[in-house]
């Protein structure tokens, strides 16, 4: 539970915007901000962004909804939505619990979540939703490898 970022502590119902401001949020954190973390899964290992939990009935958009584009991947559970406008990811609807929501700290208004300091990352590319199928796919795509002597002689050819 963390009731300050910085200098600026977390209101009980704290704005959120994407960068362009076409999308507001109000996000109800009676307990600050729970469980901030970053996450290795394909797709938030690119968008960097650090995130927190509020259960479904805590986000409430108010303003932009018609803005807000949705993506969805994989086993298409999750909802990741961001701004059609500005392209900032602001919130989704988690694959693990779908009663609860993650949002983008960094979209907190005047909250620069980098005064966190290192959070934890949760481990995305191993999630349990993905393992089944995961182990099913390993076997075939075992195969390809790099073939040693190539490498060397690679190695040779340029030096
Ligand atoms: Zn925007």
């Amino acid at each position: 539970m963390i009731k300050k970022i910085g200098p600026t502590p977390i209101l009980p119902r704290h704005r959120a915007s994407c960068h362009c401001g076409a999308v507001v949020l109000e996000l109800d954190l009676p307990d600050g901000v729970v469980d901030p973390r970053r996450c290795d899964c394909s797709m938030c290992r690119r968008r960097g962004a650090i995130v927190a939990t509020v259960p479904q009935e805590a986000i409430h958009i108010v303003q932009g909804q018609s803005q807000l584009k949705l993506y969805q991947f994989n086993t298409r559970t999750a909802k990741h939505y961001f701004c059609g406008n500005c392209g900032i990811y602001t919130h989704h609807q988690r694959r693990s619990n779908p009663d609860q929501y993650a949002y983008n700290v960094g979209c907190l208004e005047d909250v620069n979540p980098y005064d966190l300091g290192q959070v934890p990352i949760s481990n995305g590319v191993n999630h349990p939703a993905d393992r089944q199928q995961a182990e099913s796919e390993v076997t075939p795509a075992a195969s390809p490898s790099i073939d040693p002597s190539q490498a060397v002689g690679h190695e040779k050819s340029v030096g």
